[in-house]
């Protein structure tokens, strides 16, 4: 399909969902029903496409209860990144009928069996525990970087209902705003908290992960800076899972390898112009490929001239790259005689 067709039954099917017209399930969250389309829904992540089906309890009763999201702004967010491949990200600024519809998905009665009787304090119940939340976060609240962790909590929902419109947009979203001047020192430790320490709750870990070697790639980059930073020494202290990305992953891992058994020579990267990520897909020649949907092949082996070079295998690097990481070891958790 092209894409202005495709955009043409996007527009469609959004105008559809706003006036309300056949739309055949709901997605609810404490206070909050918003009315979807099942297709729309099942086209769009297989996580849904198995709910939607009559295989599951929720295809049959015809909603999905959201148990892992209390805002309802962002149900309301991934609803748009469903129907119009993009997303407000503060309220303020939501386009008029999008206000309308969520206006309209508010409910008195809450989540499962209850009619409208009981429930009118669900929805104060949630702002509380929203508040609880901010307060127990250990940024100063004037100064926390909410635009940007909203990326980061948008990814994960994506990622959690597998809504790859969702994730794509939101790493969009958060390579720019992690791009350019205005992205402080500052705001990558602060970045490289919330996404290692505070919101990742375990059963969630490997989600986020592309977002984790975004951090980790750019603290390379900016290394000597950093390194004069006490949050940066209390975050390689405190965080074990930090520490060993920071040592083992993207440009400590750049090196490309030849796949031709007989050879196997490992070759570094020319700067700038091929990728020195390791492969994860966060710098900016990784960006541009998948951007541009440029077809990204692989160098030929200076070496041989026979073999592809590929990413040079990371169990590999993992090892290879133990004395850096006892290096950084003893340099963050210093041996008793030291001190
Ligand atoms: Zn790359
Ligand atoms: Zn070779």
């Amino acid at each position: 399909m092209s894409s202005g067709l495709t955009l043409f039954a996007s527009n469609i099917q959004s105008n559809l969902l706003l006036a309300g017209l056949g739309v055949n399930f709901e997605l609810r969250v404490p206070g909050y029903s918003f009315k979807v389309h099942r297709f729309v829904l099942s086209e769009c992540s297989r996580y849904f496409a198995n709910v939607c089906s009559g295989h599951f309890q929720e295809g049959i009763m015809g909603y999905l209860v959201l148990n892992e999201v209390e805002d309802p702004l962002m149900v309301l967010r991934m609803i748009q990144s469903i129907y119009i491949k993009t997303y407000t990200d503060q309220e303020s600024n939501l386009p008029q009928a999008w206000r309308r519809y969520l206006e309209q998905s508010r409910v008195d009665s809450v989540v499962g069996e209850g009619t409208s009787a009981s429930a009118g304090s669900q929805a104060s119940t949630a702002v509380e525990d929203e508040e609880d939340r901010a307060s127990s976060a250990s940024f100063t609240p004037e100064n926390r970087p909410d635009g940007l962790f909203l990326h980061i909590d948008m990814y994960w929902l994506a990622e959690f209902y597998a809504v790859d419109a969702l994730s794509t947009i939101t790493l969009q979203k958060f390579v720019l705003a992690t791009s350019g001047e205005l992205f402080s020192c500052n705001l990558l430790l602060w970045t490289i908290e919330y996404l290692y320490i505070t919101t990742p709750n375990q059963s969630r870990a490997t989600l986020g992960q592309k977002m984790r070697m975004r951090a980790v790639y750019l603290a390379q980059k900016s290394e000597m800076r950093l390194f004069r930073e006490k949050k940066f020494k209390l975050l390689m202290e405190t965080n074990a899972e930090f520490m060993w990305d920071y040592t083992t992953k993207c440009l400590r891992a750049k090196y490309l390898q030849c796949r031709r058994e007989e050879c196997q020579a490992t070759i570094e990267p020319k700067a700038r112009e091929e990728c020195d990520c390791g492969g994860e897909d966060v710098c900016q020649v990784c960006f541009d490929s998948d951007w541009y949907g440029r077809v990204r092949e692989m160098p030929m082996c200076p070496k041989c001239n026979q073999g592809r070079l590929a990413r040079w295998d990371l169990d590999f690097v993992d090892k290879a790259d133990m004395t850096s990481v006892n290096a950084f070891g003893e340099m963050f958790h210093p041996s008793a005689r030291e001190t």
